[in-house]
């Protein structure tokens, strides 16, 4: 019993020292160096009583004085140590004289374990002893139980949970530790003490380095998966060492033995925390299985529905979640639509605007329990207000965890709200990391659906293009043949005669006008349906805008000034100059038409840089490939008017094929003028007030950035383009 005592505890001790090392691995605050040193002396003090058991005199009562004089440094160490674990802030808080009192108390008592007490023997050594070990052990109580007392006082639900654990984990190391010192009374027990110093020492560490330690799950996991792992590679290295021990050359064993361990550590390890948490924590496995199972689905789902269902449906199977939201933005940003949910029923819109100081602390995610702690505490300031103000908005998700669904450049897309409401702190942080991983997966998915919607949306139209060329084609040819009847009709009657019926004349009229609306509603679709990129080429814009306006001023009324407000020198800008000029017409045309004949319309242009993002819509077509850069030169043109501005109804709608508030309206001409120009590459905005005009503004990339697209070999950069 006595070599198993003096074994364990020499490898008790070499534990210790590990983790003293692995902590200040870890990390250089005061904290870090005061658990350093309580553990190295835990260490010193197992190691010290291993040799004295192992080792013959003289050499035996060196390695007893110097246990005894570690014995009382022990609580010296351990009474600051758990101090800085809570800090006081009143002097008055349980435990706040220990430190001084135990300095006090420790002097004499280091003066006995110094002198030679042990060889006055009788009664005076065994009063020397028991004083030493009543001070450690009454001193090591007084500091648990401050401990104990100050985590009681927190308001933090998180730290009262830890501080409980600790102490009770402290607690049981040192009636063990008691129990082992009985043995001067004659009983020999395993030290079980030393073993369980061991544990929690291990559970301070974690829990001085985690910023949670409620999850008692997570670290006792983390203890037995570390203890598996160290029999295992235990085992390993015993086998080597018993069986090629022959080879007779340590080193090279010791070398190989390193490489296998390293080889196998990481499976290994793989292995029994898949193990453990099947057998021992249940939950967490279902949850990792189930996030494992979900994340594998989700990568082969394209439409936004099915992902939300997957998601929902995998949460749901893991049991881990009563209830689970998701919530994606609305197309102009101003709030989440819900868009799936189980459970408690969350609330179906979220404003963007009354949610922002939350979503301003947003990153990956964020538990709103922890966020309700962090305000409960004395010095969260004022600055909680407004993100609790918007925590309440969440309704009954108030204690979930709020996960950020990002898009393709960061931006927020949509939020995920997972919560167990039948637990406090369901998740732990691995757990939340592992729910972190769908989210992300629903970033990509979204990403994903939306390029799937476009290419849709592409075939859609490619469809439409070629089935509205052959309607146009079959409708533009009767339409010719009734209007050449018809002018006819106008001409002649029937007796050879011209007519001078008025109602003949009026119905003529009539088809007349009408078939030229139809030719032109046809012609507009087929304009509509068709690719616009034309031919583009470096332009002169300012030379285009002239020209356009030279044929505009042809055609307006004298109520109407045309202004223009050219930059030079102007950037070229890679477009096809028939294009621009059907844009430029029809945001005039509409300009003039908007006020009514009389008015003012201004076109200008200018040229800045500007981030790609800004303004870009969709890459140029023709485009090899190479986008320009992202900051990047860029022209453009504007059309203000002084009309009646447009409606935030009228807005909305602007740029939707056959939307129009005009009686003879086709509601296509800024559908087309908008996918010409992002054809070319750019973009084109509006901004209106009502009562005070419009303007739109059409923004290019300036040539120089758009090298990939093609210019035709026979015109040269600064030679003047084509249609000038
Ligand atoms: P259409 O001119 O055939 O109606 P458009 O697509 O060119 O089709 O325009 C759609 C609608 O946008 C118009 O009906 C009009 O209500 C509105 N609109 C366009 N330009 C202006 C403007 N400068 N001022 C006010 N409203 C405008």
């Amino acid at each position: 019993m006595e070599d198993l005592r003096a074994r364990t505890t020499l490898f008790c001790g070499v534990i210790a020292f590990a983790i003293a090392l692995s902590m200040l691995l870890r990390g250089r605050r005061s904290a870090h160096w005061l658990f350093a040193a309580f553990s190295t002396c835990v260490a010193f003090w197992y190691v010290s009583q291993s040799l004295a058991g192992l080792l013959e005199d003289p050499a035996r009562s060196r390695f007893d004085r110097a246990t005894t004089v570690l014995t009382v440094l022990l609580p010296q160490f351990a009474v600051h140590l758990f101090h800085s674990i809570t800090p006081l802030e009143t002097p008055s808080a349980p435990g706040a004289r220990l430190p001084k009192i135990a300095a006090i108390v420790g002097i004499p008592m280091l003066a006995v374990a110094v002198s030679p007490f042990e060889r006055a023997g009788g009664p005076i050594k065994a009063l020397a002893l028991g004083g030493v070990y009543l001070y450690v052990f009454g001193l090591l109580a007084a500091a648990l139980t401050s401990l104990w007392r100050r985590g009681e006082k927190s308001p933090s639900r998180a730290i009262r949970d830890r501080i409980r654990f600790l102490a009770a984990v402290g607690a049981l190391a040192m009636t063990f530790t008691l129990a082992d010192f009985v043995a001067f009374l004659g009983v020999n027990l395993p030290p079980i003490g030393a073993v369980l110093a061991v544990v929690f020492l291990f559970v301070l560490a974690e829990s001085l380095t985690r910023p949670r330690l409620a999850d008692l799950y997570e670290l006792s996991g983390r203890l037995l998966v570390s203890t598996a792992l160290a029999f295992a590679l235990a085992g390993i290295f015993y086998g080597f060492i018993t069986y090629i021990g022959r080879f007779g050359e340590m080193y090279l064993n010791a070398v190989l033995v390193a490489i296998v361990v390293l080889v196998l550590f990481e499976p290994l390890e793989h292995e029994f925390e898949t193990r453990i948490n099947r057998f021992f924590f249940r939950e967490r496995y279902d949850l990792e299985s189930s996030v494992v199972e979900l994340r594998r689905r989700l990568a082969h789902t394209l439409e936004s529905e099915e992902m939300i269902e997957v998601v929902i449906a995998g949460l749901e199977r893991s049991r881990r979640v009563t209830t689970c939201a998701v919530y994606l933005r609305d197309q102009d940003g101003n709030g989440f639509d819900l868009v799936g949910a189980i459970g408690a029923a969350p609330p179906n819109r979220l404003e963007s605007l009354a949610m922002r100081p939350l979503l301003e602390r947003l990153g990956l995610s964020m538990s709103l329990e922890d966020l309700a702690r962090e305000a409960e505490a004395p010095n969260a300031g004022e600055t909680m207000a407004p993100v609790l103000t918007a925590a309440e908005a969440l309704g009954t998700l108030k204690s979930s965890v709020l996960l950020a669904v990002r898009g393709d450049s960061e931006e927020l897309v949509g939020l995920l709200c997972v919560a167990d409401d039948r637990v406090k702190d369901a998740f732990t942080p691995e757990e939340v990391t592992l729910l972190e991983t769908v989210a992300a997966q629903m970033g990509v998915a979204i990403a994903n659906s939306r390029i799937y919607d476009r290419m849709k949306e592409r075939d859609r139209l490619a469809a439409l293009g070629s089935m509205a060329a052959g309607l146009a084609h079959e409708v533009k040819n009767p339409l010719g043949a009734i209007k050449g009847a018809a002018q006819l009709l106008e001409e002649v009657t029937t007796d050879g005669a011209p007519t001078n019926d008025p109602t003949v004349k009026e119905f003529l009229g009539i088809i007349l006008e009408e078939t030229d609306r139809l030719n032109r509603v046809v012609g507009s679709f087929l304009d509509y349906a068709r690719p616009h990129a034309g031919n583009p080429v470096p332009l002169d814009i300012n030379g285009a805008v002239r020209r356009s306006v030279q044929i505009l001023n042809s055609q307006k009324s004298d109520d109407v000034e045309l202004r223009l407000e050219l930059a030079e020198p102007l950037p070229r800008a890679s477009i096809d100059p028939e294009k621009l000029r059907q844009v430029l017409m029809n945001l005039v045309q509409n300009a003039i038409q908007a006020m009514n004949g009389r008015g003012r319309v201004t076109i200008a242009t200018s040229s800045r840089r500007a981030p790609r993002s800004a303004w870009i819509t969709s890459p140029p077509s023709g485009n090899s490939g190479r986008l320009p850069p992202d900051d990047a030169e860029v022209v453009e043109i504007s059309v203000a008017d002084t009309g009646p501005g447009i409606s935030q109804k009228v807005l909305k709608n602007l740029f939707v094929p056959f939307f129009t508030t005009k009686e003879q309206g086709t509601g296509l001409g800024l559908a087309i003028s908008q996918s010409i120009v992002q054809n070319a590459g750019g973009s084109i905005q509006v901004q209106s007030q009502q009562g005070s005009g419009t303007k739109f503004t059409i923004t290019l990339p300036a040539s120089d950035d758009v090298l990939a697209t093609p210019v035709p070999t026979s015109i040269a950069p600064s030679a003047a383009p084509a249609g000038e």
